[in-house]
C-alpha cells in the first residue's frame, strides 16, 4: 500500500466539484486515509511549492493557491501516487487525456483544479507537511 497527496484546488472548490472529483478516486480503488479543507496563507503556499519558487509563474501560482479554500486529502491504495497522477491527468487540461480530471474540470493550466504528488519523497514531504499521525486513517 502507498500513500500520496492530494489537493483539490480553490478553482474546483469554487466550482462545487469537490464531490466529483472524490469519487474519481474512490471508484478507481483508492481510499481517502485523512481529509479536510483549509485556506493556505501565502507564506504556506509558498513553501509547498518552494522548488517552483524560480519558475516565472510561481507569484501566479501561490496568488492562486490561496484565492479560496481547498480540500487536502491522502489517497492510499497500490501505486497510489501514480494512479492519482493518472486520475488527474496531464499539467495542461487542454493536453490532458479524455476523461481524466484536469480533462474534466480544469479551465487552464493555472487553474487545473487538483494537485497530486509527483513521488514517494514528496508524498512522505507533503503528507507531513498537512497531517498530523492522529488525524491519518
Ligand atoms: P501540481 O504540482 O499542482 O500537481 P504538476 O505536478 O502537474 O502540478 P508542476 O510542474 O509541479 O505540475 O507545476 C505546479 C503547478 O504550477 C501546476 O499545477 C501549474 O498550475 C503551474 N505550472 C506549471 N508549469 C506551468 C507553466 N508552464 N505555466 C504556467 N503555470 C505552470
Ligand atoms: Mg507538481
Amino acid at each position: 500500500m502507498e500513500q500520496t497527496l492530494s489537493i483539490i484546488k480553490p478553482d474546483a472548490v469554487r466550482k462545487q466539484l469537490v464531490g466529483k472529483i472524490i469519487s474519481r478516486f474512490e471508484e478507481n480503488g483508492l481510499r481517502i486515509a485523512a481529509i479536510k479543507k483549509l485556506h493556505l496563507s501565502k507564506e504556506e503556499a509558498g513553501e509547498f511549492y518552494a522548488i517552483h519558487k524560480d519558475r516565472p509563474f510561481f507569484k501566479d501560482l501561490v496568488d492562486f493557491m490561496v484565492s479560496g479554500p481547498v480540500v487536502v486529502m491522502i489517497l492510499e491504495g497500490s501505486d497510489a501516487i501514480a494512479k492519482n497522477r493518472e486520475l488527474m491527468g496531464s499539467t495542461n487540461p487542454k493536453e490532458a487525456q479524455a476523461g481524466t480530471i484536469r480533462a474534466d474540470f480544469a479551465d487552464s493550466i493555472d487553474e487545473n483544479a487538483v494537485h497530486g504528488s509527483d513521488s514517494k519523497d514528496n508524498a512522505a514531504i507533503e503528507i507531513s507537511f498537512f497531517f498530523a499521525r492522529r488525524e491519518i486513517f
